[in-house]
């Protein structure tokens, strides 16, 4: 069976990786001169550490990321912990795998260089595929440059704009949630590794949250600040941020977040879109992975995971016996209940992080309070259903 992949985001590369594994030929396709991630954080939580260590890449991967001591909730003004859930121990004692922070950058480096030393003729590079075709003996791609390229399924891993997506479904309505997210990396100087803790750290406020953590082996500081405004509405990863209307944002917040937006030289940000969960995802032999076919919200910080969690699943399906179009069924079949999920559960995290009358914050964050005192170990199981699934386990 020859694959070919549309795109070499995280998804399509993890992809790329998971069919070589399988034994399975690929060729990978990406529209720019080179893969180059933006400058930013990326959380893997154990359900992808689990894939990337089937890859063989978790032990590189570990050396160039920072486990976080806990996944803790504060208030973005006074600084009050809210709740905060052991991650460090709980992820190597309760998931059998770790709980990275990792910098998408060194991620990708990663994932690249395992690329080019299991086959190093899999990327092709400047190739922007503008339609496909498809009939019962293949299917075929067609690029921006005249090029065209044939094989037995075609994957759109092409990212939240998917032309593959666009061809199978036609337009897809995507919903402006009326916030705003900044993002921007510091060095960790000696004055912030004071403040700021060892942790994943969700500051929440009156219409806005951020949150902070390190990457690289605590080298760096990444901050992501979620902001209620309407009035810019650009969905792209890659747009400059003005730092003092960023400053501005979050005045008056706790010392840890002051202080490292205080160090930033530059932040970018983009606007914050939601998506219902596709119909479908597959066509005879063409099916979608990644934010191609479930973009979600940053809040449960799994859209990654999900990618990487579909790149598993589909390489395996397409091992068994059977014919094309079934197997891309049976690949969305599994996945797609487990990404609406997260989709949704996303979205719902949002509101929770903005309550902004005393009174909405008390009866939020209150019981959250007294639960993770008097019952811990509810808190601390509440993303269970995220972290402890073991798609590498299903052999079916
Ligand atoms: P993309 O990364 O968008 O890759 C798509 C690729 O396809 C690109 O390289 C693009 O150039 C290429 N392409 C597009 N069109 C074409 C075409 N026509 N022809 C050829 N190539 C094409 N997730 C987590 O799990 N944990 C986190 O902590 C987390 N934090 C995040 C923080 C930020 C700031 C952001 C923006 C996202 C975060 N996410 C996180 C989400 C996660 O980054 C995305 O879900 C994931 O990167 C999507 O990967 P992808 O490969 O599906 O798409």
């Amino acid at each position: 069976m020859k694959a070919l992949v549309i795109g070499g985001g995280i998804g399509g590369v993890t992809l790329a990786l998971c069919l070589l594994e399988a034994g399975i030929e690929v060729s990978l396709f990406e529209r720019n001169p080179a893969i180059v991630e933006i400058g930013a954080g990326i959380q893997l939580s154990p359900n992808a550490a689990r894939v990337l260590e089937k890859l063989n890449l978790l032990e590189d991967i570990g050396r160039i990321a920072f486990q976080p001591l806990s996944l803790d909730m504060r208030l973005g003004h006074s600084g009050t912990r809210i709740f905060s859930i052991p991650i460090r121990e709980r992820a190597a004692s309760q998931f059998g795998a770790p709980y990275y922070h990792v910098h998408r950058a060194d991620l990708m480096d990663a994932l690249l260089g395992a690329l080019q030393q299991r086959h190093d003729k899999a990327l092709h590079l400047n190739k922007t595929l503008v339609s496909f075709s498809q009939d019962a003996s293949g299917v075929k791609a067609k690029f921006d440059d005249g090029t065209e390229a044939s094989g037995d399924i075609l994957i759109g891993a092409d990212g939240i704009h998917s032309v593959v997506r666009s061809q199978l479904q036609g337009e897809t309505p995507a919903r402006f949630t009326g916030n705003i997210a900044w993002r921007l990396v510091v060095p960790a100087s000696p004055e912030l590794k004071k403040l700021v803790p060892p942790s994943a750290t969700i500051w929440v406020g009156p219409g806005r949250h951020a949150v902070t953590y390190y990457l690289r082996r605590g080298e760096l500081i990444n901050f992501v600040g979620v902001v209620e405004r309407d009035d810019w509405q650009k969905e792209s990863w890659t747009e400059p941020g003005e730092v003092q209307q960023l400053r501005s944002d979050y005045a008056g917040w706790a010392k840890p977040v002051t202080t490292l937006i205080a160090e930033a030289q530059s932040c970018h940000r983009w606007a914050l879109f939601d998506r219902n969960p596709l119909e479908s995802w597959s066509e005879g032999r063409v099916s979608l992975l990644g934010d191609a076919c479930h973009p979600m919200l940053p809040f449960l910080a799994q859209g990654a995971a999900m990618c990487i969690e579909d790149a598993w699943v589909l390489s395996r399906k397409l091992k068994l016996d059977g014919n094309v179009p079934d197997l891309l069924a049976a690949y969305e079949a599994e996945r797609k209940p487990r990404t609406s999920r997260a989709q949704l559960g996303s979205r719902r995290q949002m509101g929770l992080y903005h309550q902004r009358s005393l009174f909405s914050q008390l009866t939020t964050y209150g019981p959250m309070w007294l639960a993770a005192h008097l019952t811990p170990a509810y808190i601390n199981s509440r993303q269970d259903w995220l972290y402890g699934h073991d798609v590498t386990a299903n052999r079916s």
